[in-house]
């Protein structure tokens, strides 16, 4: 890479997963690019994902993809269709990431390894010819007559645009700190709220406090103000109040969003999605029919996981021990409504420091979608979470952080020539 009078034509700030396709993209379109990355390697964030093993993607087109995106969707097509799950998936396959894809079309690494991608990714970077430098915080930026001036924790460098790729405030270790957000906002730039995505949220329900339970195939609803806004099937996990699982944070933004208008949220769980109230009722009576001797307990055990028997018997209001052939038409009703919603109203959600992402960020008014440039101040990028973007779980998120990064990398190649 040739730097010319000691000024790059590319800063990005930060080695995340956008900010390394970005400088990749660059690079590899001939700009001299440094990358600053504050903490000691890069990409940490990824190397945790999806629990160690890295959703990298979902493989979907574009309009079912931007289904999925809960802010920022129209703002994001053209990045997608520049850079596509399919089109992640040869990149890294490219890179020597061998990948699978699973239920519900997510794509991994068949090593099962995040750290693989993070690894990969960091190559494509350096292959491509962008200068990495680790342990180097951007402090400021300012401007300098057609240039920028980075101040980093040791030295100043001098840039013909800066790539502002510093993440969202989640998993704060990683080295997402919300620097960017700081930045855009010397910068002139609004800063939509932040809040936690894709986190738990606790319930004020006291039964559930010795419950440790991992529940399938089962349905929540979230309704605000007694109204349902919105349902998903799937897994959830019980953890005494605290609710967790694939279910529970694809609800989680809209219940952050309605707790902080202090709103009255609750999630409503059937623990038998599939039945209506008719058939859970014959089905109570065909158990109570072919064994005389069965106990409410009993009765419930054939229909839920053992650790939620008592508390079903005790929400429908009748007595476990009780014979299950003594219970009245009233309580089998009262039994059957329990098991189809059980009410938990919800009063807290986890914080940033267990958030998957970061909702809010630098508004997305003030960004050009087709370069990701800022429309306050020529020559700065922003791409990944720093934007006012994000998505539900299953590999959005990161698709979202690629391309992002790779549009804004396009562009800056197509200046350079
Ligand atoms: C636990 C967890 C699991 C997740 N699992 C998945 C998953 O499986 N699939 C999925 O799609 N998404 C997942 N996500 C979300 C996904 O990781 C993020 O959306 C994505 O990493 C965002 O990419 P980014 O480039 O915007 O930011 P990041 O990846 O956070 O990168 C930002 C980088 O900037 C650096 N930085 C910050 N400030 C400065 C500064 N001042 N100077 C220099 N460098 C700086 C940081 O150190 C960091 O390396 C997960 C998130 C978490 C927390």
């Amino acid at each position: 890479m040739l730097v010319m009078n000691n000024v790059y034509d590319v800063i990005v700030v930060g080695g995340g997963a956008s900010g390394l396709v970005a400088a990749a993209t660059a690079a590899k379109g001939g700009c001299s690019v440094l990358l600053a990355e504050k903490m000691e390697k890069c990409g940490r964030k990824i190397r945790i994902t999806g629990k160690g093993r890295c959703n990298i993607t979902n493989m979907c087109e574009a309009d079912a993809f931007l289904v999925k995106v809960r802010s920022g969707a129209d703002f994001v097509r053209e990045s997608i269709e520049a850079l596509s799950p399919f089109d992640v998936r040869d990149m890294l396959e490219r890179a020597g990431v061998r990948t699978v894809e699973e239920r519900g079309r997510r794509l991994f690494p068949a090593s099962g390894k995040a750290f693989d991608v993070a690894d990969a990714l960091v190559d494509m970077a350096y292959k491509a010819g962008a200068e990495i430098v680790c342990h180097s915080p951007v402090t400021g930026m300012t401007r300098s007559g057609d240039l920028w001036r980075i101040d980093m924790a040791r030295r100043s460098v001098m840039s013909r645009s800066v790539v502002i790729a510093t993440g969202g405030v989640s998993y704060r270790a990683t080295g997402s700190t919300g620097d960017g957000y700081l930045f855009a906002h010397r910068l002139g730039h609004t800063i939509v709220p932040l809040r936690p995505s894709l986190v738990s949220l606790r319930v004020d329900a006291p039964m559930l406090a010795h419950v440790c339970e991992n529940l399938r195939n089962v349905a929540l609803s979230l309704v605000v103000e007694g109204r349902e806004v919105a349902r998903q099937m799937g897994e959830m996990t019980i953890n005494g109040c605290v609710l967790e699982g694939a279910i529970v944070l694809r609800l989680s933004r809209d219940a952050v969003d309605a707790l902080t208008d202090k709103k009255r949220v609750e999630l409503h769980l059937s623990l038998k999605p599939a039945l209506t109230q008719a058939k859970l009722g014959a089905r109570i009576a065909r158990e109570v029919e072919a064994d005389g001797s069965l106990t409410v307990e009993g009765l419930l055990r054939r229909l839920v996981p053992r650790s939620l028997v008592r508390l079903v018997a005790s929400v429908a209001g009748v007595r476990a021990v009780a014979a299950a052939k003594a219970l009245t038409a009233d309580e089998r009703v009262r039994i059957a409504d329990t098991l189809l919603c059980l009410v938990l109203p919800v009063v807290d959600y986890g914080g940033f420091a267990e958030a998957v992402t970061t909702a809010g960020g630098v508004s997305l008014d003030e960004v050009d979608p087709s370069s990701m440039q800022s429309l306050k101040a020529p020559g700065v990028y922003f791409t990944g979470e720093t934007l006012d973007i994000d998505a539900d779980t299953g590999g959005y998120n990161l698709q979202l952080a690629f391309s992002t990064g790779y549009l804004c990398g396009c562009h800056l190649a197509r200046q350079k020539k």
